[in-house]
Formats: C-alpha cells, structure tokens, sequence
C-alpha cells in the first residue's frame, strides 16, 4: 500500500491498538485530539471506547462539526464499535450521544445485552480483501445495526446478521478487528476509499 497519512480519533478508548495495527499497514499515523490534527490526515478512524464521553469530548474540542466537514470533503472515515454508533443517523435509545450522521444507519447501543457483554465470532464478507477467510474479531459491549438505508451496503456478516456496512467512503463495524489484530477491514477500507478518489 501506498503511504497515507491516517488519524485515529485520540481523546478516549482504544485507539493505540488502531495505530499499531495501521502502522502496520504501512500508514502513518497521527492522532487526533484538537481540530488542527485533521489537518494532516487523508482519512480517519473513530475507535471504540465509551460513545456517551467520546461524543461530550468530541463537543468540548469542536472535533464534532470538524469530523463532520471533514466526511463531507470526502474525507474516508472508519468507525469501531462506539465508532459505528457516532457515524450513525439515529440511535435507538441514545443515552443522550447525538450520532453525527455520516452513515445512514439506525443503530443499537449495547445490542447484546448484559448476558453476553463480550464475545469473539467470525465475520463473513464477499467483498474481494476479505473473502478469503472468516475475519475472527471481539465483539465488545458491542451496537447492532437495526436498519440500513438505500445506499448502505451490507459490508460483512456474523450468524447472518450484519454487522459492518459501507456507504462510500464511510465505514462502520460493531466489532473490533484490532483487538484480534485483523488487519483486512482498515485495508479495504483505505483501498477502496482510494479508489473512489481516482
Ligand atoms: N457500548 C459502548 C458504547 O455505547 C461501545 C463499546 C465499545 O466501543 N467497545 O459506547
């Protein structure tokens, strides 16, 4: 892959993990805590952690409005777990996060109840960087993606349900690729984001 420069969402969560595994790949990586860090980033991830302080952080910063425009330049955003929930359109029972709306999803927060909080499952897709092998990835406290508009693509599956989805250059997963070091998701995402560019 070519070098790009890639920002991870820095004020809560995991997003270290993200910059290993980005580096990794051949990105460099900077994070993104205050408006002006977007300025050196060709795309950008949102990790997971806890949506209700990353949504007050993302406020205090001005970080919200900032991503926002950011997406609607044609800025490539990937979301994770509280990730997805910020990109979605609306959240079921919000808890009182306001999602930015970058992704025409409507999205459940802790979808798996208490009984199951955590779990691994493989994660199946057709898309052409992933069909190889089932992706293993940890489901953590994880949202449920309960309806995808129009122009959503159903971007991989867990048991038959859908569980991470594309709309352009906008991506989102329930689950964690990271934290099982899956480096394929943040590839295609980059990939065809970049493809989408030519
Ligand atoms: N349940 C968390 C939330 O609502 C998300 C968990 C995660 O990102 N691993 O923000």
């Amino acid at each position: 892959m070519d070098p790009v420069e890639v920002g991870v969402l820095a004020l809560q969560g995991d997003f270290a993990l993200h910059a290993t595994l980005l580096a990794g790949l051949g990105a460099r990586v900077h994070r993104v805590r205050r408006i002006a860090d977007l300025a050196a980033c060709d795309a950008l991830v949102l990790p997971g952690g806890e949506s209700t302080t990353l949504r007050k952080l993302m406020a205090r910063s001005g970080l919200d409005t900032a991503i926002v425009d950011f997406a609607g330049a044609g800025g490539p955003v990937l979301g994770t777990c509280a990730g997805c929930i910020l990109l979605a359109r609306a959240l079921e029972d919000s808890g009182g996060v306001e999602p930015l709306g970058l992704l025409d999803i409507v999205v459940r927060r802790n979808g798996y109840g208490r009984q199951i909080d955590s779990f691994e499952a493989e994660v199946e897709s057709a898309d052409r960087r992933l069909a190889d092998a089932p992706s293993l990835v940890s489901f953590i406290r994880a949202p449920r993606i309960l309806t995808l508009g129009p122009e959503v693509e159903a971007w991989g599956r867990a048991g038959g349900e859908v569980v991470a989805v594309r709309q352009g250059r906008i991506a989102a997963l329930t689950f964690h690729p990271e934290v099982t070091g899956d480096p394929r998701w943040h590839r295609a995402w980059l990939e065809s984001a970049r493809e989408a560019a030519r």
